[in-house]
């Protein structure tokens, strides 16, 4: 009861101080980390996600760049990074970078095993795509060698549209 209370609080606190809507699904708690597998029909996908996440997760969507939710991005603390589908954790505000791409961009997941990297020649291109591990969501791509000064040089731009915001709390 005392943090379905501490929720409304927050939540109204939050709506006092910026009357803005998130561009990026923010939540002030983590959410569970899924034990397996996700696996759901596009319907139940759609029940589930806004249409700019199912369009990006599971269509293998693109957010246009420099959009409010890069704006956002940029001005976001610190924090972590999950997927908008199944909750799982993959990315950290720790390797968060400004590629000036126009997307968000990360050097390295928080949490490998979550993500997988899979072979993309749509578009007459070939590219690495990221998907979530857990769901199979569409991320992004990742890119490598670009000569960034990162302690990877790889750049993995990440469609925030599919991810949910969780700032770290205050100490
Ligand atoms: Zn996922």
């Amino acid at each position: 009861m005392l943090f379905v209370l501490w929720g409304i609080f927050a939540l109204a606190a939050c709506s006092g101080a910026d009357h803005k809507k998130s561009a990026m699904e923010t939540r002030a708690e983590m959410p569970a980390e899924p034990a397996g597998k996700v696996v759901k029909t596009d319907a139940e996908w759609k029940t589930l996600l806004k249409p700019e996440q199912f369009r990006i997760l599971r269509e293998a969507g693109t957010e246009p760049p420099n959009g409010d939710v890069y704006q956002e991005f940029k001005r976001q603390g610190k924090g972590t990074y999950h997927c908008a589908g199944c909750g799982a954790l993959l990315f950290s505000s720790d390797q968060k970078f400004d590629s000036g791409c126009g997307w968000p961009s990360f050097y390295d997941p928080v949490k490998a095993d979550n993500v997988v990297m899979k072979m993309d020649t749509s578009g007459g291109r070939t590219r690495v795509e990221v998907t979530c591990a857990k769901c199979g969501g569409h991320l992004g791509h990742v890119f490598e060698g670009e000569g960034f000064k990162t302690p990877t040089d790889k750049r993995y731009c990440i469609n925030g549209g599919g991810l949910k915001f969780v700032p770290a709390k205050e100490k």
